[in-house]
């Protein structure tokens, strides 16, 4: 067991400070005082899956997987390697391929190396079992925080858990807790949006349905909080480029999330790839080790992202040598090196333990983290799972993907068009119309997405299922813009859309799907954040004719549409839905289903003004009383958690407890919600608070609550919310986490309250890691 002891504070609302002893289970420990210097430091080791079969240089390449038996002797005999990732030529692979070839490396590590340790596969599962051909996959996580529901993201985290632990793969590099606070980001859709709470509340549901209660049970897998910390936001927006932020933001903002998951018992972190005011966060001892292993007490593995240790040296310039980047990253307080080149990085470490420059109590530390998570996970007693999965893929498996798609669809603007009538003659328009690689996006089959059409040719893209919905004959296909390869990635092309304004003027309505194509990290870096100019002018085309317009919008981050929205009558936001998002679409077109998903970030409405809903009361909209005589330009297309539904709710009755609150004490807000409408619907309670002043300048609002709740036309619930006071805390110029008497105001919906907090309270020191 491993021991911490925590010096915490009840009142402590995103912090802890732990004054750590980690003491090996008995089983480590007694393994540990067995291995030689360099068994260690190959357990510190995770190379991909390509070194094992055709070699380094095989990523790219299409050659069906083939373990190569001696290169699998190779890095675990001779190198020890005790870890691998990915998969070989970046595609997916049946089930029982898994098996054979995880089930291959392991007998090698459990039967011909000396001390029988079995390797530790990872992978990333981000949205369902990614690299297995049949797996069921989900929305992405921008979608999973748009449906506001945590039983139904931690059931979508479970089945992703059990096909990923089905493919003989026990670890999963997912959730990303990084907050999605800036729409150029290209990982924006990878994240649960821009609020602390909502990826907070979600990531604790992701590890719940990874982790299970029991890790090593059937069917659960270890998680990765990643990429800690403040990767999301750098200053140019693209990805793996420097951030610059305060502490006290570091801590407000990025912070609990990773915290809140931790306390929630993930197993593994992932660091960020970049730089924090001018230091690698691989090269950071005081947020690695002093901030996430003492403070937050995180007793797992810190892994690096993709060759991040030689990134220190090549890239960001802090080591002059490989060697020095070694010592720099394990000393931090990296305990796996992912991509350690070739196998240098283990001669390299052994050399540094050996001339005193990295101490034998740091491997010491870092193995008995990684043996622990093996342990853990059952890998010494069941390499390779035993059971036969049979709910792979099962009926209600996919009733679950299903119902997160439709429930993360979002409807942004409805004037009186939707839902569509049966009978009416539909153009179905636009390139992200037919293609289940868009649906998808990265992670999907492959990295980038690129082989999805490979795979996944059995589900219904938006086309065919607006066919489906409204029969065969009454749907006319015209894309007028198309994705196309180009190299590595895609490109757009534009048809003269003549043939697009005929069919239109034939059709009742016109369907347009408007977006992105698949992408993940540096390849989906952006010069612009508006919507291309090929999609801008096919709308415009499409609106001289009078036809009405439904907007289907189907992209990993909000693209601008401020230039054509007032020419459409319906926006529907889809994200990211996975393979089941055409399918719910049409639904919610057809009405067959009602939409009751909400915006998890800001949507946009320029590009000089990217704001989050928590912003200062310095970027507010509104005329500023006896500051400012002219409106400020911080106008958002839609607000965090805007989404419509067909049916409306009526608020009433928001009743404080108390209308005064004791910083140890907890006040009670209810609300009661009436659906008003004339059919079922579901609606997203959400409780906003505001604190009036403060010695740094308080967010206008902060999201403290939040309830999915579904009601029958007529019907009323009364929704509870417990506030405490330390959830009114935010992080002071000292780095205490702080509340400041006064006023507050509660928000929910068009209704207000306030309260008075009696008094000011700090919770304990921290020290700066900064
Ligand atoms: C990404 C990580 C991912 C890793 C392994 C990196 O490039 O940044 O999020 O887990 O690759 O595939």
């Amino acid at each position: 067991v491993l021991i911490v002891l925590f010096g915490c504070d009840h009142h402590q609302p995103g912090i802890m400070q732990a004054s750590f002893v980690m003491k090996p289970q008995p089983r480590v420990e007694a393994l540990l005082a067995k291995m030689t210097l360099e068994e260690k430091v190959g357990q510190m080791a995770q190379v991909t899956l390509d070194v094992v079969t055709q070699g380094p240089n095989a990523y790219e390449s299409d050659e069906p997987l083939k373990l190569n038996i001696d290169l699998v002797r190779e890095a675990i005999l001779t190198h020890k390697v005790g870890s691998i990732l990915n998969t070989a030529n970046n595609r997916a692979r049946p089930l029982e391929k898994w098996h054979e070839v995880i089930g291959q490396i392991q007998q090698v590590a459990v039967r011909e190396s000396r001390l029988g340790i079995p390797v530790i596969y990872g992978i990333d599962a981000i949205h369902g079992a990614t690299y297995t051909s049949e797996a069921t996959f989900f929305p992405q996580q921008i979608g999973l925080a748009a449906t506001w529901n945590r039983d139904l993201v931690r059931k979508c985290a479970a089945i992703a858990a059990y096909e990923t632990r089905a493919s003989a793969i026990p670890w999963n590099f997912s959730p990303v807790l990084d907050l999605g606070r800036d729409p150029r980001f290209p990982r924006m859709w990878e994240t649960f949006g821009e609020d602390v709470m909502l990826a907070s509340e979600m990531g604790v549901q992701m590890v719940k349905g990874y982790q299970g209660e029991d890790v090593s049970a059937p069917g659960q897998v270890a998680a990765t909080l990643k990429h800690f910390l403040g990767y999301s936001v750098p200053a140019s927006g693209k990805d793996r480029t420097p951030v610059h932020i305060s502490e006290v933001e570091l801590r407000e903002r990025h912070l609990p999330a990773f915290k809140a998951a931790v306390d929630a018992g993930a197993k593994s972190v992932m660091i960020n790839s970049g730089l924090i005011n001018g230091t690698p966060v691989h090269a950071n001892k005081a947020l690695l080790t002093d901030l996430l292993k003492k403070e937050l007490g995180f007793t797992g593995v810190v892994v690096t992202d993709w060759k991040d240790i030689d990134n220190l040296h090549f890239r960001d310039r802090v080591a002059a040598t490989r060697k020095e980047a070694v010592k720099i990253a394990v000393n931090a307080g990296i305990d796996m090196a992912m991509i350690p080149y070739d196998f240098d990085f283990c001669k390299d470490l052994v050399a540094l333990v050996r001339e005193g420059e990295v101490p034998m109590s740091r491997i010491d530390d870092a193995v008995t983290r990684i043996l622990t998570l093996k342990y853990d996970l059952g890998l010494f007693d069941q390499p390779t799972p035993r059971g036969d999965y049979e709910d792979f893929g099962s009926e209600e498996t996919v009733a679950t993907a299903r119902k997160a798609a439709g429930e993360s669809i979002t409807l942004l603007k409805n004037q009186g068009l939707l839902p569509l009538s049966r009978g009416v003659k539909v153009l179905v328009t636009g390139p992200n119309a037919h293609t289940m690689r868009a649906l998808n996006g990265g992670w999907s089959y492959s990295w980038q997405g690129e082989k999805v059409e490979e795979f996944a040719n059995e589900y219904q893209t938006i086309l065919e299922a607006i066919k489906a919905q409204a029969g065969e004959e009454l749907v006319t296909f015209e894309p007028g813009v198309t994705y196309v390869e180009s190299g590595k990635y895609w490109e757009e092309e534009a048809a003269d859309f003549r043939a697009v304004l005929d069919a239109a003027s034939n059709s009742d309505v016109v369907v347009l799907c408007l977006g992105e194509n698949s992408y993940t990290e540096k390849p989906g870096d952006l010069h612009d954040l508006s919507l291309s100019q090929n999609q801008v002018r096919l709308t415009r085309a499409l609106a001289t004719t009078g036809k009405p317009i439904v907007l289907v919008l189907n992209e990993g981050r909000p693209r601008l549409i401020s230039e054509i929205e007032p020419d459409v009558d319906a926006v529907v936001q889809t994200y990211l839905p996975g393979n089941y998002g055409g399918e719910a679409l049409a639904q919610v077109l057809f009405g067959e289903l009602n939409p009751s998903g909400k915006l998890p970030y800001t949507y946009p409405m320029f590009a000089n003004t990217l704001v989050t809903y928590d912003h200062k009361p310095s970027e507010e909209q509104d005329k500023m009383e006896g500051v400012y005589d002219y409106e400020s330009d911080f106008a958002v297309q839609y607000p965090f958690g805007h989404g419509l539904s067909y049916t409306s709710f009526a608020y009433k009755d928001l009743t404080l407890s108390d209308d005064q609150l004791d910083t140890d004490e907890e006040l009670t807000v209810s609300v009661t919600v009436t659906n008003v409408g004339d059919r079922a619907g579901k609606e997203v309670v959400q409780l906003f608070i505001a604190d009036a002043y403060a010695s740094l300048s308080p967010d206008v609002k902060r999201l403290r609550g939040f309830e999915k709740i579904s009601l029958e036309p007529g019907q009323s619930k009364t929704v509870r919310f417990s506030i405490h006071a330390r959830q009114l805390a935010f992080v002071g110029k000292d780095l205490r986490w702080t509340v400041e008497k006064g006023t507050y105001e509660v928000q929910i919906s068009n209704l207000k309250k306030q309260f008075e907090l009696s008094d000011s309270y700090k919770w304990q020191e921290v020290d700066p890691v900064l």
